[in-house]
């Protein structure tokens, strides 16, 4: 069986993984039985979300008895007094997921969906499910079931803290975290930005969630943990998950972008980068079904270093997520660098001619020769910036997002952020 959850958080705390962990438990319990927890990550710009728009499936071999030890769990711990959490969980107990449930993941991965959509579903398929106030947790509770976690799947391996400690700073040596990175990367990744020095496996927040290490395979996730020294932990859970496969984003044209999903455009640069106070970078590009604006904001870091060497004709491929018409950059691939010209007045008698205006040509003050101005000396511009894959810091990284160390060997250089 699998069980779909959603919507049980708030933005004053807790975390539906922790209320997975929680029910895991319970569950192995009361049935016994080894139970798998995926954590599903659904589009990451849609409107009604806390932080990070997880949802959980929980993957069970015991079909009976569990609705009503989940309705127990999310009656207990889902913010239920949030104004804005609506919980949800769809129970399935057939062989095979079908391919409108499949179709449907899909859409809530890339787009906005209502419950109505979800509903109709739940119907058709006579699956039982539990709704809470407005239930739109139901969306992501449906989606969990149907979204594959298959090859190219990643992990996640959460420690919770112990609940007197909730409220407490987090104690976590960060020298014990770059000593778990570095003898595990790149298989995990985005434990720490060695460029910026931070530790960027924690949330700062109030929360359950003590930190979580993201990696190919547990192996070297489980390694990196047990190099880590940090206040007691007081639960572990492994999640198979889509988090860092790109499961958000899918090509398309300009004039096919939509508000508030993500895209990879290949397309030629039309306007130089401009950077406005405050940091952010903008410029803009084009294919043949029209023009987009890009965005690399402040906290993309040294990501916006490479965005601000993009020139007039420079061919590449953006991706990220497209809102107020604009596209805010996740991953940058340069294609083509056009050749840049810097101009200079001609040479004569071994000095530079005078220019006598614009498009007036030049003479020279020794032996007045005059050029027209058709021999302006070009000479060709280096360029500073590398062909190849660039990615924002690992701080700006959404949880979809996949990071450009698991695209290597793919033909192409990449210049992992780290
Ligand atoms: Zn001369």
């Amino acid at each position: 069986m699998l069980i779909g959850i959603d919507d049980t958080d708030s933005p004053s705390g807790m975390c539906t993984t922790y209320l997975a962990t929680i029910l895991k438990n319970a569950l192995e319990q009361e049935v016994g039985d080894s139970i798998e927890l995926r954590l599903i990550r659904l589009n990451p710009t849609i409107q009604f979300k806390t932080r990070g728009n997880a949802s959980i499936c929980i993957s069970i071999e015991h079909s009976y008895d569990v609705l009503d030890i989940v309705r127990k769990h999310i009656e207990q711990m889902a913010h239920l007094e949030d104004e804005g959490t609506h919980p949800g969980a769809v129970f399935f107990d057939k062989r095979t997921v079908p391919s409108d449930i499949k179709s449907f993941a899909y859409d809530a991965m890339h787009s906005e969906l209502c419950i109505s959509e979800a509903t109709e579903l739940i119907e058709r398929h006579g699956l039982d499910f539990l709704s809470f106030k407005k239930g739109r947790g139901l969306i992501g509770a449906l989606a969990a079931i149907g979204a594959s976690v298959g090859e190219g799947s990643t992990f996640e391996l959460i420690a919770y803290r112990f609940e007197e400690d909730f409220a407490k700073n987090r104690y976590i040596n960060a020298d014990s975290v770059s000593c778990a990175d570095l003898s595990t990367y790149p298989y995990t990744w985005d434990t720490i930005d060695r460029k910026n020095k931070e530790v960027i496996f924690a949330p700062h927040s109030s929360d359950p969630v003590l930190y979580g290490i993201r990696g190919d395979d547990p192996f070297h996730i489980l390694t990196a943990h047990s190099k880590i020294i940090s206040e007691p932990v007081a639960h572990l859970t492994l999640y198979r998950t889509n988090q860092g496969t790109d499961a958000h984003v899918r090509d398309a044209q300009i004039r096919d972008l939509q508000e508030g999903c993500s895209y990879i455009v290949t397309a030629t640069v039309i306007s130089e980068p401009h950077t406005i106070t405050g940091g952010h970078t903008f410029f803009e590009v084009k294919d043949n079904s029209g023009t987009l604006l890009c965005a690399a904001f402040e906290p993309t870091k040294q990501f916006r270093t490479i965005v601000r060497k993009l020139r007039l004709d420079d061919t590449v491929i953006v991706q990220g997520s497209y809102v107020d018409n604009c596209l805010h950059l996740e991953k940058l691939q340069i294609v083509d660098l056009s050749d840049q010209y810097k101009k200079a007045n001609p040479i004569c008698c071994n000095k530079s001619m005078k220019s006598l205006g614009r498009e007036q040509g030049f003479r020279c003050d020794k032996c007045k020769t005059v050029k027209s101005a058709r021999h302006t000396n070009k000479t060709s511009e280096r360029r500073d910036v590398m062909i190849g894959a660039y990615e924002v810091t690992p701080s700006a990284r959404r949880h979809l997002a996949e990071p450009l160390i698991r695209k290597r060997n793919q033909g192409y250089a990449v210049f992992p952020s780290r």
